[in-house]
């Protein structure tokens, strides 16, 4: 094979690296306050990124502006190729319409620190109200899938129990079972276990590791350090609404270069 032909295909076995996410240039500002400075970033298809940086460095509303939480202000984020609030039709680039940003919105799910799940109704009925609502899945079916993932986050028997019934960790382990309940493309954490008991984030966390071996592409911002090390293909920290540093977790977590990075890596560990 020549070297040309080998760098179209991958390796038979292994993972191609397809771009999932990208974000170019990405700036975002509140008032006068610019609060994402120019973001640029890849995620590639099955990989894992982790997030990291104090708090105030603008990771939160970079996961926002990716699920249409906020809109930017300057810059571009494509998911699969495809723009994030813009529709391209022949070379010219159209604002999306809501149907557009509602089908894209359902493509990304979104697991947030405090677990959102409904009071009034079940594990399992958190799970396949959206699928059915939303994506007129068949209930029969959406139920069926509703038990697999139930099952897959290790809560099968707490299918019928209300979220006051559970654990901050078991909350939030249905809530990443509603997230996966409708099939998204990429999924984006947001300190999923900062609000959690200390001996509650382990389950959680063995969860995500889970989908992460399994091929869900991933953005968790976190500051759990043994997590990023196990579980990132790629560790980004961000200060002050930049990019600071990236690389392998083996880089940037044990042997990062940048003093911001060094200094918010002392306080967290
Ligand atoms: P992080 O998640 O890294 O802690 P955030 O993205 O939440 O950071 O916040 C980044 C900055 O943007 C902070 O200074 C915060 O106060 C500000 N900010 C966040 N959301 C808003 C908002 N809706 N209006 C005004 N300022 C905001
Ligand atoms: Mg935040």
């Amino acid at each position: 094979m020549t070297d040309a032909l080998a760098t179209q295909r991958p390796m038979p076995g292994s993972a191609a690296t397809t771009p999932l996410l990208v974000a170019s240039n990405v700036r975002k500002q509140y008032g006068s306050v610019e609060v994402l400075k120019g973001i640029s970033l890849t995620v590639n298809a099955g990989e894992v990124m982790c997030l990291l940086g104090p708090s105030g460095s603008g990771k939160s509303t970079f996961l926002r502006c990716i699920n249409h939480l906020e809109r930017i202000d300057g810059g571009r984020i494509s998911v699969a190729g495809e723009l994030i609030g813009y529709a391209q039709r022949q070379d010219r680039v159209f604002e999306m319409n809501p149907r557009e940003v509602a089908r894209q919105r359902r493509s990304i799910g979104m697991v947030f620190q405090r677990f959102n799940l409904f009071p009034h109704m079940s594990a399992l009925e958190n799970i396949w109200a959206a699928p059915v609502g939303v994506k007129k899945v068949p209930k029969q079916q959406a139920l069926k899938r509703g038990m697999e993932l139930l099952d897959r986050v290790g809560l099968a028997h707490l299918a019928k129990a209300y979220p006051a019934q559970l654990s901050g960790g078991q909350q939030q382990r249905v809530a990443i079972a509603r997230a996966l309940a409708m099939d998204p493309q990429l999924l984006l954490f947001d300190e999923p276990t900062s609000a959690l008991d200390p001996e509650l984030v382990g389950d959680v966390l063995d969860v995500m590791r889970t989908l992460a071996a399994d091929g869900m592409t991933m953005i968790v911002v976190t500051h759990e350090i043994g997590f990023a090390r196990s579980a990132a293909d790629n560790v980004v920290f961000m200060d002050g609404g930049v990019v600071v540093e990236s690389g392998a977790p083996a880089a940037v977590l044990d042997n990062p270069q940048h003093p911001r990075t060094i200094a918010f890596l002392n306080s967290v560990m």
